[in-house]
């Protein structure tokens, strides 16, 4: 099945960085499925800018190997290759001094009425404000420019706040992307799909009815390379006050009046700002902190971070509380953490139990229903039913799956195997279109650090030390508490 494109307008695009891991693994594979695709027009134009003294041919070189390395051989045709190839450009420059700027003006060339220009900061955040003050300096930025950021968006509130500031010099907030990838998923827009185009689930989408939501991001990978960043990170910072965030946002906003990039981040923001603060009590109650050592999933958290003294989070769950009419008295749990047993993400909602059962001698060991929106590794949605044991044996009931993975379903349609795009396909083209929906306002990323920042100065204050965890376990003992606690338990970390 070909999934249905609508081709987009002829863009310059400037990703900045573009020697870099994300460019070479995501962006440009990206691109070239755009083309394949039909929705990227042939003379759309993407220059490369980095510091490396690269020439066309040069990036077109290590562009061909990005492609040849993240694009499936069924995937490349080599004339589809070359007709990408020719559409790459570069040009050096460096973000944090004057060169290469003036070249990157001249080769863009004037300002062509309507044609969009979008300036992709795939390079670290300390460049973000210099190189949009450098692109003001020299005269590229049209009315039709956008610019593409991504997180981490400043490192508290403060930041995040100078940072909107400086972008705003230079970019109005309807010019300014910033990408969140995991709205850019296939399942992560169907959570909106699911909850407002069908009847079924709105009506029980409350406290009322749902018992508990619980949002997982494992990860069983751990630092890796990136340990002497992460570890001015750490997972509140790194995961939970954006990705997660935004999972919890989409998962109980209000329905928006339209799907329209406002009223959706309208509602998201009225989220972000209806949950209840931690004082340093609850954070020490609701909220627990681990840190990966050895175990059969690797090395620990402390020599990859080269750190042996580091009380830097690798792991985080808590309890978060919605103080609005929907969701007053049901917890949002969250949890996320490296170097657990398996790579797996999901959002799951739990229903209450139904009010009254007749089935008297069999509920002990049944639970209500609950429906899992799995983001990976196969996106897809379960929902879990009871339904009564196939068989002459008496009214006995068991629990059964109703499971949809999505590439499976929409490809079973014709008998194809459908390609799921990459989120970053979806987001470029959508910066493209001037779609800003799946992307974050700024005044939503700053009211996600007002929450999470006094979070990360208790535990500061606390003194205390991460709890550790065993590599390739499911977290730190505390966790599964935090939920025992209240008569619940996490669901298992597994694919
Ligand atoms: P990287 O280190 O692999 O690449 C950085 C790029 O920046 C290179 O092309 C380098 O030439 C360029 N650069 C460095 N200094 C420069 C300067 N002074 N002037 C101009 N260019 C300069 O980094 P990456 O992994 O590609 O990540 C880029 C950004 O994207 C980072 O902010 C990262 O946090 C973010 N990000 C990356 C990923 C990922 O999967 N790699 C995922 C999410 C976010």
């Amino acid at each position: 099945m070909v999934a249905r494109t609508i081709p987009v307008q002829p863009f310059d695009l400037v990703v900045f960085g573009a020697t870099g891991d994300l460019a070479r693994r995501k962006l440009l594979p990206g691109l070239y499925h755009r083309l394949q695709a039909g929705q990227m027009p042939e003379d759309a134009r993407i220059f490369g800018a980095a510091r490396s003294e690269l020439d066309d041919e040069g990036y077109r070189a290590m562009a061909r190997e990005a492609l040849e390395s993240f694009v499936t051989k069924d995937d490349r045709t080599p004339e589809l290759v070359e007709t990408f190839l020719n559409m790459l450009h570069y040009v050096a420059v460096d973000a944090s001094s004057d060169e290469g700027w003036s070249t990157l003006a001249e080769r863009l060339g004037p300002a062509d009425d309507g044609r969009v220009r979008a300036f992709y900061l795939s390079v670290a955040p300390r460049f973000f404000g210099a190189i949009a003050d450098r692109l003001a300096g020299s005269g590229v930025i049209t009315p039709d420019s956008r610019i593409v950021v991504e997180k981490p968006l400043g490192r508290d509130q403060e930041s995040a706040h100078a940072l909107n500031e400086r972008l705003s010099t230079h970019f109005t907030e309807a010019q300014i992307y910033r990408i969140d990838h995991y709205l850019g998923k296939e399942t992560v827009q169907n959570l909106m799909a699911i909850r407002f185009a069908n009847a079924l689930f709105e009506p029980l989408w409350n406290a009322r009815h749902i018992d508990h939501v619980q949002i997982t991001v494992a990860e069983s990978i751990g630092v890796e390379g990136r340990g002497s960043y992460y570890d001015q990170s750490g997972a509140m910072r790194d995961m939970v006050q954006n990705h997660m965030m935004q999972l919890l946002c989409l998962t109980a906003m209000e329905p928006p009046a339209h799907f329209d990039p406002d009223a959706v981040r309208d509602e998201k923001l009225k989220v972000i700002r209806a949950l209840s603060p931690m004082s340093p009590t609850d954070v020490a109650r609701k909220t627990v902190r681990g840190q990966y050592r050895a175990g059969t999933g690797g090395a620990s958290y402390l020599e990859d971070a080269e750190d042996a003294d580091s009380a830097t989070e690798s792991y985080v769950a808590l309890r978060a509380e919605i103080a609005n009419w929907r969701w007053s008295g049901t917890p949002f749990y969250l949890r996320t953490g490296k170097r657990l047993r398996t790579r797996m993400s999901e959002i799951a909602v739990f229903f209450k139990d139904p009010p009254h059962s007749i089935f008297t001698d069999q509920v002990s060991s049944l639970h209500g229903n609950a429906l899992i929106i799995r983001l990976q590794p196969d996106e897809g949605i379960t929902l879990r039913m009871t339904i009564k044991d196939p068989g002459p044996g008496g009214m006995r009931l068991t629990e059964v799956p109703l499971d949809m993975t999505f590439a499976d379903a929409m490809g079973a349609k014709n008998g194809t195997k459908v390609r799921m795009p990459d989120a970053y396909e979806r987001l470029i083209m959508d910066v493209i279109r001037g779609n800003q929906t799946l992307f974050m306002r700024g005044d939503e990323v700053e009211a996600a650090w007002a929450w999470t920042d006094p979070i990360i100065a208790a535990w500061g204050a606390s003194g205390e030390k991460p709890q550790p965890y065993d590599s390739g376990s499911s977290g730190p003992e505390d966790a599964l508490m935090l939920l025992h606690r209240d008569g619940r338990r996490w669901r298992e970390i597994a694919s």
